[in-house]
């Protein structure tokens, strides 16, 4: 494909984007395949010669949209909505042709600098606190900020590896002997019973116990639940260090009560993370913002704008209270990502990404 095919072709695939979206509720929302059905239906082996755009076009049709489950369709109502928007759909074309790849600041200055000041924009929009700032009111830069993730299941892992990463370092022997190993076997995460399952499985992959909470009436995970499981763990010669409450539950929209687990977390020392994966985006209204009162006790808060906020998959917002307690868990210096501004102070790398 050359520059005027493109040219053409781009055009022809904006036009076939907009008669699928405004013809969307006209598709059965749900596939009527059964399981292997696209094999048959192309050929076993790849094409020897390029086919034209017309023809690949003709397939999307024939082959893929048959088993296509139309997210963004009206009558769409299962898991949670497919954000989509036309600002998004262009602003991904962009990025596309871009095609930087930001893992630090000099990788792509302009990538780090507007993430860095969306998510205070998003953080003033939810009316975080002041803490999860990057750059506060008289221009000084915070001790927090925020961080865009994949998924809330990553900003979940990323926030209990760092809790993870904090409690072996305050739990170092103080005379210098490490004994992280025998803390590490000792420690406890905890979540409500109701929480996303990407809760147990980042416990899965930090190596952690963890344990899902009774929660009320109303499947809301309480302080005194929190407060005796504690107890009864620290009696047991256990470490607890790291809650995740969530704000929306998978299950039942249940809202656990932060402003009663954060002091608990506060006197007993452990991260608090907030999953508000779907509801999130809801605190942006005022008559519903009240439901985050107690954020303030959180070392981290995550939502997703790709749940309800119109943007696509995948855009999870994360911010930390604390952004040196981020870079110190995941620190490496390779010699190809060092660069001269890193220790200006202007600017942060946190470097939570898989590749760099
Ligand atoms: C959707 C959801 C998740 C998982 O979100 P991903 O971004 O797909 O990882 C986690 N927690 C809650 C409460 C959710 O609603």
């Amino acid at each position: 494909m050359d520059e005027e095919e493109f040219r053409r072709c781009g055009k022809e695939m904006v036009d076939y984007i907009a008669d699928y979206l405004s013809t969307i509720r006209t598709r059965p929302v749900y596939p009527d395949v059964l399981p292997g059905y696209l094999r048959p239906m192309i050929p076993a082996k790849p094409p020897r010669t390029p086919e034209t755009f017309r023809d690949v076009m003709e397939d999307v049709e024939r082959v893929i949209m048959p088993g296509v489950t139309h997210w963004s369709s009206p009558h769409f109502h299962a898991y949670f909505p497919g954000a989509n928007s036309y600002p998004a759909l262009l602003g991904d074309m962009l990025s596309g042709a871009i095609g930087c790849i930001g893992f630090s600041w000099a990788a792509s200055p302009a990538c780090t600098e507007l993430e860095t000041v969306m998510l205070d924009w998003l953080a003033r929009t939810l009316q975080l606190p002041s803490h999860f700032l990057a750059c506060g009111d008289s221009g000084e830069g915070g001790s927090g900020g925020g961080v865009i993730q994949g998924t809330a299941s990553e900003a979940t892992l990323v926030a209990m590896l760092a809790a993870r990463n904090r409690a072996m370092r305050l739990g170092q022997d103080p005379q210098g002997s490490p004994g992280e190993s025998g803390i590490l076997a000792r420690l406890v995460a905890y979540t409500s019973e109701q929480a996303h399952s990407s809760v147990e499985r980042a416990a899965m992959f930090a190596a952690v116990r963890i344990r899902k909470l009774p929660t009320d009436g109303r499947c809301s995970l309480r302080g005194d639940a929190l407060s005796g499981a504690v107890a009864t763990d620290r009696a047991a010669g256990l470490v607890p260090f790291f809650l995740c409450a969530t704000l929306g539950t998978t299950p039942s929209c249940a809202f656990d009560s932060i402003m009663e687990l954060g002091p608990v977390c506060e006197r007993e020392g452990l991260w608090m993370h907030i999953d508000a994966a779907y509801a999130g985006s809801a605190f942006i209204c005022p008559e519903f913002r009240p439901l985050l009162n107690g954020v303030e006790f959180a070392d981290s808060f995550n939502f997703n704008p790709h749940k309800m906020m119109e943007v696509n998959f995948d855009c999870s917002a994360m911010w930390v209270k604390s952004k040196a307690d981020l870079i110190s868990a995941f620190k490496m210096e390779p010699l190809y990502l060092k660069h001269d501004h890193q220790e200006s102070g202007l600017i942060t790398d946190y470097r939570v990404n898989y590749y760099n």
